[in-house]
Formats: structure tokens, sequence, C-alpha cells
């Protein structure tokens, strides 16, 4: 069993960490928040005063935070600088691609094998540990964090070069919220032109427009699988995710010269739900919004 660092023990991070901590793994835990640190005491952790103390020594660095900004401040400020020669650093936050792949040029500017691991899956999958990782960086990156990130995981898949795991999720989240509107959009025409929604389910979850959202997220309440519409939206994936990752997606497009015309809507229209309230709630709730509105 290994010394690992996690740095950032937030919602999703202090169910990792306490996963890694259960392996057997000695995880020195570091984050911001003294809540969060006496919560990852109490799940197996151990925590520390400082990024610095929790990397000095550790084969694993892990970092699970907020946004780009947050990571380039702890690589530069503190991981570059104290990790051990032959450390493997997995960031499985989402970031933007060329913040993930700057980080991962200064860390092999210092001779250190980094990779981008962001993570398919919500708060409940961090604590079950049923993420899946995808993984950005060197096959000898890869090898190195596979094991750590299989005990946090159910599936780690290696997506290509520095920043790849980084453009794999944004562009499943892409697909997942214009694809959310799209099925919420079906559902409002369906029930507008008298169908019943049960009905309409049970046809078109075997027919060509069968999708993820419509199948095992199904925004309509008291259809398909339990899920947040069944408790008022509530849980989940928060629309402010959602918006964050759909921003991120836009900001590679414009980078890649890449012509994304419906994640571009999908953005503005959970930029208006945001707007309006709806940040906390899940982001399959953006269905009450298309519901209330007139096609003019
Ligand atoms: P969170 O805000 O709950 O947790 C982030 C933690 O980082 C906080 O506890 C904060 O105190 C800590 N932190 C910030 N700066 C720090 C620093 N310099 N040093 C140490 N700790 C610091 O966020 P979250 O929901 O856990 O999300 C983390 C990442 O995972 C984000 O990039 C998010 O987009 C991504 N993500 C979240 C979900 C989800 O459902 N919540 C799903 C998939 C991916």
């Amino acid at each position: 069993m290994a010394r690992v660092a996690f740095i950032g023990l937030g919602n999703m991070g202090g169910g990792m960490a306490a996963n890694l901590a259960k392996a057997g793994h000695d995880v020195r835990a570091f984050d911001l928040s003294q809540d969060a640190l006496d919560r990852a005491k109490a799940a197996g952790c151990l925590p520390v005063a400082s990024a610095a103390e929790a990397i000095a020594g550790a084969e694993a660095v892990v970092t699970m935070l907020p946004a780009g900004s947050h990571v380039e401040a702890v690589y530069t400020g503190d991981i570059v600088e104290h990790a051990e020669p032959g450390a493997i650093l997995i960031d499985c936050s989402t970031i933007d691609v060329a913040t993930a792949r700057r980080v991962g040029e200064a860390a092999a500017a210092r001779g250190l094998l980094a990779v981008d691991a962001p993570v398919s899956g919500g708060i409940a999958a961090a604590n079950a540990g049923t993420l899946t990782f995808m993984v950005g960086g060197t096959e000898a990156g890869f090898n190195r964090a596979e094991p750590f990130l299989a005990e946090m995981g159910k599936a780690v898949i290696h997506a290509g070069a520095s920043g790849a795991g980084q453009g794999a999720k944004i562009c499943n989240n892409m697909l997942l919220g214009a694809e959310m509107i799209a099925t919420c959009e079906a559902f409002v025409l369906a029930e507008k032109l008298g169908l019943d929604l049960q009905r309409f389910y049970d046809i078109a979850s075997v027919s060509s427009g069968q999708s993820w959202s419509m199948t095992s997220y199904c925004p309509v309440p008291g259809v398909g699988p339990e899920t947040p519409a069944d408790r008022d939206y509530q849980g989940g994936f928060a629309a402010a995710l959602m918006l964050k990752d759909l921003k991120l997606a836009m900001e590679a497009a414009g980078l890649a010269d890449a012509a994304t015309p419906m994640g571009a809507r999908a953005a503005e229209l959970y930029e208006a739900y945001v707007a309006e309230g709806n940040g906390g709630s899940d982001f399959s709730g953006i269905i009450r919004r298309l519901r209330e509105q007139k096609r003019g």
C-alpha cells in the first residue's frame, strides 16, 4: 500500500479520498476547509496542515479542485516543487484543456509523471467508488495512475495524450447537455400533442430516439427508472456544473475552431436556466423551463 496525497476534499474528493483510505492506502489529506478535513479524518485519512506536507513523501498526488485556476495554483505553488521524483500526479478536477496541458508540461519539465483524469459520475458514484475516469497522459503515466484510480472507480480509460482526458470529458458532457435538452423538448411536445408520456417513453425508449437521458435519467417524474425528476429535481448533477462544462466545451471549440452549434445553444439555455436561480437543482429540471415557454 502507498502513501497518497489528496488535495481538495469537497463533495467529490471527500468520497474519493475515503475510498483510497478504505483500500489500505496511507492518505495524507489537505483542504482549505476545516469541515472537509474533519470529514476526511472520520473517513480514515490523515488530515495535514498544508499541501506541501501532504505531498512530501507521497507516491501519488491526487487533486480534486473546483477549476483550472485552483489546479494551476496548487501545481505551480506546491506540487512541482515538493513532489518526489518518482511520484505520479493525478488531477481529477474538470478543467479547461489548455490549463491541463500547461500543468502537464510544467510537471514534465521537472521530470515528473502527470495525468489529467477527470471523472464521469456524481457525488453518489464518488462515495460508492464507481466513477469512470478518462485519462490523458503518456502510457507510462497511465500505467502508474491506473491502480490508484481503480480503487475509486469502475472504469479507467486511457483517452490519449496530456489534456485528452479533459477533452473527452467536455465532449461527453456537451453531448449530454444537448441530448438532455432534446429529450426534454420531445417530452414537452409529446405532452402538448396530447400523448400519454409513459406511452411515449415506452415507444421512444425502444426506437431510434432512445438515449441515456431518456432511459437512464428520464426528466419526467414517474416515467422510467427513479431519477432526480422523482425528487423534484433535487440531488443528481447540478445545472451549474453542467453550465460549467458547457462553457469549457465552448472555450475548447473556440481554440480548436470546431463548429458546435448545438453545444452553443445548450450553453445559452443552461445559462438562462441557472440565471433564473436553478443552479443547484438537477440539470434535467430544465424541462420545467421548456414546458412553461411558448414557441414564439
Ligand atoms: P467542491 O467545491 O465541493 O470541492 C472542492 C474542494 O476544493 C473544496 O472543499 C475547497 O475547499 C477545496 N479547495 C479549493 N482550493 C483549494 C486549495 N488551493 N487547496 C486545497 N483545497 C482547495 O467541488 P466538487 O463538487 O467536489 O467538484 C470538484 C471537481 O469535480 C470540479 O472540477 C467539478 O467540476 C468536478 N466534478 C464534480 C461533479 C459533481 O457532481 N459534484 C461531477 C463530476 C466532476
